[in-house]
């Protein structure tokens, strides 16, 4: 009986690398909220492997999936239905069937990165010009909702130029601007009001090559997050000064509550999510 219910809510987060990921305890946590049993796991997968393993995953009674790195662009070409999220982004962190099989794809991490900065730390971004450091799938997805929140520019910075050049034409709106990578060690004559890392460096605990004035005054933020210690951005941040500095620990609670919602119809209260994962972590907020 119990190996029935376990089957018949069964998650997964594929991505590479997966082992630091809060996300099984975050959908635990929320499924408790509703007296929900489920199973939440993680793959990591290589890239050529990843469409046989998800449809491995659905044989065995998967119900839905997240997609971290580097798979979220890959994922979008595989989805029968795109949400209109998905669409803008051509990128999806949330997947799941339909009651005919078809593999169905959301873009929540937009919403929740917007919902972290508004809600957890009151700003507002209207009419503000921010810096996106990376181009890959998580920096495709949260620009839908950076736009819907009518900043005055984007600018989007990435190592590999063609990508932040794709990703621009893709969106095709006056408001995205690249700014070329090399020009981030330089004093620039812009300046940010939001510096976001979207880059995975964080991981690898390595920093961006960045000119000390772009983040000094500013608000800086990390896709990354690190329970135990402040993530390379937010030690980077810190010392060149920046207003404030934060870890995406709330967005990853807030788009986990997104994609808990697609799967459950259930919104989830995340404060106590957060406040439980906060007070365990070591220094991260100046
Ligand atoms: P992708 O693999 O699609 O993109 C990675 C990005 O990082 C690219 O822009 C890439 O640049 C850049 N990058 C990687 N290595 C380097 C390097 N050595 N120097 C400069 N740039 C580098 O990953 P995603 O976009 O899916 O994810 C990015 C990060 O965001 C991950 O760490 C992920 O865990 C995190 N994330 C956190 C979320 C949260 O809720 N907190 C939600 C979503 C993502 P290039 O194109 O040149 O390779």
């Amino acid at each position: 009986m119990l190996w029935r219910i376990m089957r018949s809510l069964s998650y997964k987060l594929f991505g590479n690398p997966v082992s630091h990921s809060l996300s099984p305890q975050i959908h635990t946590l929320f499924a408790q909220q509703f007296d929900l049993t489920l199973s939440y796991t993680t793959q990591k997968v290589e890239t050529e492997d990843f469409l046989n393993a998800l449809e491995q995953f659905r044989i065995q009674g998967g119900r839905g999936a997240n997609i971290t790195v580097p798979l979220k662009e890959i994922a979008y070409t595989l989805c029968q239905h795109k949400s209109t999220q998905a669409q803008r982004a051509q990128a999806v962190n949330t997947l799941y069937w339909d009651k005919d099989n078809q593999l169905c794809g959301d873009n929540t991490d937009g919403i929740g990165l917007v919902k972290d900065l508004k809600n957890n730390y009151h700003q507002i971004l209207e009419n503000k010009n921010i810096l996106i450091l990376g181009a890959g799938g998580a920096a495709r997805g949260i620009i839908p909702a950076l736009l819907d929140e009518n900043p005055k520019r984007i600018y989007i910075s990435n190592r590999t130029p063609l990508r932040a050049k794709d990703l621009i034409k893709d969106f095709n709106t006056p408001k995205l601007e690249l700014l070329a990578y090399e020009k981030l060690n330089e004093p620039l004559e812009i300046s940010f009001d939001f510096i976001i890392n979207a880059t995975s460096l964080s991981l690898e605990h390595k920093s961006l090559p960045l000119h000390p004035s772009i983040m000094k005054d500013h608000f800086a933020y990390d896709f990354v997050y690190n329970l135990e210690y402040p993530t390379a951005f937010i030690q980077q941040a810190r010392e060149h000064k920046a207003k404030q500095a934060h870890d995406g620990l709330g967005m990853l609670i807030e788009q986990a509550a997104e994609s808990f919602y697609l799967w459950h119809q259930k919104k989830p209260n995340t404060q106590p999510v957060y406040l439980f994962f906060r007070k365990n972590s070591k220094g991260l907020l100046i």
